[in-house]
């Protein structure tokens, strides 16, 4: 097993975020195509309130048990205090070493909000985790700013500096300039906070649902790459291999501002990843 932040600390890392699956054969062949690929680590998301809480358990013990690090998600929103210390001495108990400390979003396709937890936001939920046991405990970073914040980025940006002091790392939300990156670890270092933020990057290959995602995260969907895509909206093939050259030519400008790791939102499938991933030389040879 290992710590997250020790992995980054030793060099540049390749990691995944996979979801608790419904489909397990399926599952199964993309787990194995992408571990294929040795990552760093694989983070496993969490639904807030709990809607994932045993098949998010059982996916990351199942991880470990493949000798992959698994780094669990969890959210405060929704849950008891005393909830959330069960499920990290349940992960303390089992070995796993790594928390993404997380507040939580309802599903995407919900209407409403979630109901409020004992914990308001994620930092809290970074202070329980490390009086529970000795865990890497890595946090969500907003390179545009979370949508909460309405555009007062400064203000979130002294959040993000406060929340990322006391946790080990950040994992960005997904996004399509690198100057919004860039931003978000020039204003955190100006805070004097300097942990590494690793760049998450989403590969597009569904024109709706990604468009979707961008507006519920906050994250610019560049007007000219959403005409690019809609040009080809009923070619399945041609959106993904559009989708493949964006994510890559993204890394590419990352890697040469030595970013911490690449961190690929996968969706549970691993033709566009295995694909850039391919591009960019990552992976055995
Ligand atoms: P917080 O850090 O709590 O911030 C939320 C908002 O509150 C921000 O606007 C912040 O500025 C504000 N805020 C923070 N502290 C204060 C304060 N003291 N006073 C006033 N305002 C404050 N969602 C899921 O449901 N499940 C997942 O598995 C999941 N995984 C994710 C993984 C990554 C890498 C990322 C980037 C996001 C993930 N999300 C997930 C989405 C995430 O839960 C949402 O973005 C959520 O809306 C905010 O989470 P946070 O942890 O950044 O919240």
């Amino acid at each position: 097993m290992a710590k997250v932040h020790e992995v980054l600390a030793a060099g540049p890392t390749l990691s995944f975020e996979l979801w608790p699956p419904r489909d397990e054969q399926r599952f199964a062949r993309v787990l194995g195509e992408l571990a294929g690929l040795r990552p760093h680590f694989v983070s496993v998301t969490y639904g807030a309130a709990g809607s994932t809480r045993d098949r998010t358990h059982d996916l990351v013990t199942d991880l470990l048990a493949a000798s992959l690090v698994p780094v669990a998600h969890l959210c405060c929103a929704a849950h008891r205090r005393h909830e959330l210390v069960d499920l990290v001495e349940r992960y303390r108990r089992e070995g796993v070493e790594n928390i993404l400390a997380l507040r939580g979003d309802p599903p995407l396709n919900s209407s409403g909000a979630l109901p409020a937890g004992e914990l308001r936001y994620a930092v809290e939920l970074v202070e329980l985790v490390r009086a529970v046991g000795d865990f890497s405990v890595g946090v969500a970073a907003h390179p545009e700013g979370h949508p909460d914040s309405r555009g007062a980025l400064e203000a979130d940006l002294d959040r993000a500096a406060t929340k990322l002091a006391v946790a080990d790392y950040a994992i960005t939300q997904f996004f399509f300039r690198v100057e919004d990156y860039l931003r978000l670890v020039e204003g955190l270092a100006a805070r004097g906070v300097d942990k590494p933020v690793v760049p998450g990057i989403m590969p597009i290959d569904r024109v709706g649902q990604i468009a979707r995602m961008a507006e519920m995260s906050g994250t610019t969907f560049p007007p000219r790459l959403a005409s690019r895509l809609e040009a080809v909206r009923d070619d399945p093939d041609e959106v993904r291999r559009i989708g493949i050259d964006v994510a890559t030519e993204l890394a590419q400008k990352l890697q040469a501002e030595d970013v911490p790791g690449l961190h690929f939102y996968t969706m549970n499938r691993s033709a566009s990843v295995l694909a850039v991933c391919a591009n960019l030389g990552l992976g055995p040879t």
